[in-house]
């Protein structure tokens, strides 16, 4: 199994690190011809309007949405949430999304990164213990279609992952804290795509 990192920008290192700790073969992208040998991708957290800006530019956003199309698994994590939303307020320039994820998302929901934050989140699919989710100037989810499952919320109620079929986002950042099951989860739909 091969696991892609889209390494245009943001925090694409440590998935990458958390990869290769599952025994799992990662390679970083950055051109869309190499996606063809994945089985699945990883969008890190970073800037997603710049991230968008140099998908765009590199053409990943025909290319992807034709692999997702076809049930290609995708891990978007803050940022790389943003770009699988299908609706995104305050996304400037009308930027364009990969529109494949059912759910409206707003950016920068928290405030501002003196604004980060972490907490333990109960994530069912993961079993026990809570997950401890860490929050970096992170998005909400406001909204998912009926084919989005929420995977967990914050106390308060908003939701803060999903999974769409093969798709998996969260507005936290699973590769900071050592708890390697939100990867591990992954690489389980990764794995059942492949048989
Ligand atoms: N604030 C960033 C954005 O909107 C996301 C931050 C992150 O990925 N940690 O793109």
């Amino acid at each position: 199994m091969k696991i892609g990192v889209l390494a245009l920008q943001g925090a694409f290192i440590e998935h990458v690190a958390v990869l290769r700790r599952l025994n799992i073969e990662a390679r970083e992208i950055r051109l869309p011809a190499e996606l063809a040998e994945m089985d699945g991708l990883i969008i890190p957290g970073g800037e997603s309007t710049t991230m968008l800006n140099l998908m765009q530019s590199y053409s990943f956003v025909p290319a992807l949405q034709e692999q997702i199309r076809s049930g290609f698994p995708v891990l978007g994590t803050c940022a790389g949430m943003i770009c699988l939303a299908k609706r995104v307020s305050s996304l400037t320039n009308d930027m364009k999304t990969l529109a494949a994820m059912d759910m409206e998302v707003s950016r920068n929901a928290f405030g501002r990164q003196v604004d980060s934050f972490e907490a333990e989140l109960a994530v069912p699919a993961l079993g026990e213990p809570p997950f401890k989710a860490v929050f970096i100037r992170a998005p909400l989810i406001k909204e998912v279609g009926p084919g989005v499952d929420v995977l967990t919320r914050l106390p308060d109620g908003t939701p803060v992952a999903a999974r769409q079929g093969n798709l998996l986002a969260t507005a936290f950042h699973p590769e900071l804290t050592g708890d390697l099951r939100f990867h591990e989860y992954f690489v389980k739909i990764v794995a059942a795509r492949q048989s």
